[in-house]
């Protein structure tokens, strides 16, 4: 396995964001599992999570207002880091007040945190887009395999939360590979709680 310190990495006209490589799941398709790096950048291993320092430094030598939208999402679960997420967040509205803000999310930072972290989140990005990946609760378990027995639960109720906010875009995501009918049941559950359901194509 190889490690760097790509703090930032261009995909297409997005900047993403790799903070941490801590994740409660072991997703089956998880890009971790079968490569270094995702999309053509350098190893998403860390060497060590990055200070806020340091990654002020990294995005400091970029031209953050180019980027279509500015993703915290890496090679891990972002959530793992709420607070930094949040600090940094704020630093980039403050030095680039146009960019736009996404987390990509597996939900489960409720659990990671041991609280509610919605309304923190939301007001910190402009957009939260949680993996729901599957339709059904055995689905999803299967699929995601997180480490906590309640998390399809907590997933649905930390969208929910992020809706209840009004203060963010929240979309739900699943990838075009799943059954139709775990597509058509994974619409059902985002429409229910609030949230918008995108359909990823495997490789975007
Ligand atoms: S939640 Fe994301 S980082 Fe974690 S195992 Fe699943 S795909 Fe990988």
């Amino acid at each position: 396995m190889k490690k760097a310190m790509t703090i930032s990495y261009e995909v297409g006209d997005n900047l993403y964001l790799n903070f941490t490589n801590k994740c409660p799941c072991a997703c089956t398709f998880c890009i971790r599992s079968h490569a270094d790096g995702a999309y053509g950048s350098d190893p998403l291993w860390l060497e060590h999570e990055p200070s806020e320092d340091e990654i002020k430094a990294d995005l400091g030598k970029r031209d953050l207002s180019k980027y279509g939208e500015i993703v915290f999402c890496g090679y891990g679960e972002p959530t793992e880091r709420i607070d930094t997420v949040v600090s940094i967040a704020g630093w980039i509205k403050e030095v680039c007040p146009e960019a736009k803000l996404r987390i990509n999310t597996n939900g489960l930072g409720d659990l990671v945190n041991g609280r509610s972290i919605a309304e923190e989140l939301c007001t910190a990005v402009d957009t939260v887009s949680v993996s729901l990946n599957a339709g059904t609760e055995d689905e999803y378990m299967k699929v995601t395999r997180p480490r906590f027995s309640n998390a399809f639960t907590a997933m649905q109720q930390f969208t929910a939360d992020c809706v209840a906010t009004g203060k963010a875009d929240v979309v739900m995501s699943v990838v075009d590979v799943i059954p139709q009918e775990q597509i058509d049941a994974s619409r059902e559950i985002a429409e229910k709680l609030g949230a918008v359901l995108r359909v990823r194509k495997f490789d975007d």
